[in-house]
């Protein structure tokens, strides 16, 4: 157990981090963050910010150095800064971040415990996208096996002549067919240091253009019905991880039973509910699992919740929200509201 005054490192320096560092101060502890340099809005609430590229050793090491544990907040992180940073005092472990890193490795792994991806097939070249679309079907997606998020990375593709549109295939990716779902819902879990495993509720997540727009509670039948066995497998993936913290599985709810899309190895966007919906936040019980302490209770508060992105311009007024007394706003101080971008979000609370 880390004793307060201690110090949690935090890499990566946006709104995760800047929630997690908030979290970290409320339990006593020193935050301290890296992140090559950028809009890092974790750093005004850090005590201390590295802004150094990922290959800065030496400031790599001060880093670890002040810290007593490290966690992250951006699971692109470089492999080769986990191998530099100390083993024991990373939570979660770089095992982890190799599976999550890559679409391919991640759906193996999980394919191995026993979950169920989309149907995929590696794409290396045009040659294999024109094979993957023959044996798979179209529509499909084809999916950047590393770096992708919010969408990007990503090309939808209805049929054989929307192959041209995506010119050379100029890095390491993964199509996959089109999955007809009819929710999206994810699984949020923290594991603690022990190995004990509590969940939150599942919220039934909105994307559009394949970012996050809203997640609501309760989820409603399609995804309620498919929780228990998303979450069989869930606890399976952070077992064999030996992970500590939280740990996030994206799934499709279909007419067949969960989809496993992807995993975040860290706090997730669809948990941003669980600030004021639950008893203990994401941010709080990820924060008590890489300090040691005893994990707080995941129970949902209130009988209706939903929580809204606010991309791009939509934060511009974000303060009119506050009028409405069940509104809970948090704006992450980012510089440009450029379009795609999540600069805040609100969660409403419907108290019985
Ligand atoms: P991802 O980055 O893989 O989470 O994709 C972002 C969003 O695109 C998902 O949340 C879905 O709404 C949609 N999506 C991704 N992959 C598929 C798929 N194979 N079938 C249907 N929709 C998908």
């Amino acid at each position: 157990m880390l004793k307060p005054g201690s110090t949690i490192g935090i890499l990566g320096g946006g709104q995760l981090g800047r929630m997690l560092a908030i979290e970290g101060a409320r339990l006593g502890y020193r935050c301290v963050g890296f992140a090559p340099e950028g809009d890092n809005v974790a750093s005004p609430v850090c005590d201390d910010f590295f802004t150094n590229d990922w290959s800065d050793r030496p400031a790599l090491a001060a880093f670890a150095a002040q810290c007593d544990a490290i966690t992250l907040e951006f699971e692109n992180v470089p492999l080769a800064v986990a191998d530099a940073l100390p083993k024991d005092r990373l939570f979660p472990p770089r095992k982890a971040l190799e599976v999550a890193q890559d679409r391919l490795i991640e759906k193996r792994f999980v394919a191995d415990l026993g979950g169920r991806p989309a149907p995929h097939a590696a794409v290396d070249s045009r040659a294999d996208l024109d094979a993957a679309m023959e044996s798979i079907g179209t529509p499909g997606i084809l999916k950047t096996r590393g770096e992708g998020y919010d969408g990007k990375g990503q090309w939808r593709l209805k049929d054989e002549r929307d192959a041209d549109g995506v010119g050379n295939i100029s890095q390491p990716a993964i199509y996959e067919g089109f999955v007809s779902f009819e929710a999206e819902f994810s699984v949020i879990l923290v594991r603690g240091q022990d190995g004990e495993i509590r969940f939150w509720d599942s919220s039934r997540n909105i994307h559009h253009d394949g970012i996050l727009s809203a997640s609501v509670l309760p989820a409603g039948e399609a995804v309620e019905a498919q929780v228990e066995e998303a979450r069989a497998l869930s606890r399976q993936v952070a077992d064999a991880l030996k992970y500590a913290g939280v740990l996030t599985l994206e799934f499709f709810a279909t007419k067949e039973g969960p989809v496993f899309n992807e995993m975040a190895p860290r706090v997730h966007n669809s948990g941003h509910w669980t600030i004021e919906g639950a008893a203990t936040s994401q941010f709080a019980n990820h924060m008590r699992a890489v300090a040691g302490l005893p994990l707080g209770d995941t129970a949902t508060i209130a009988p209706q919740i939903r929580m809204e992105n606010l991309i791009g311009p939509e934060a511009d007024t974000a303060h009119d929200l506050l009028s409405k007394p069940d509104a809970h706003l948090h704006l992450y101080g980012k510089a440009k509201a450029r379009e795609g971008r999540k600069m805040g979000h609100v969660t409403r609370i419907v108290r019985a």
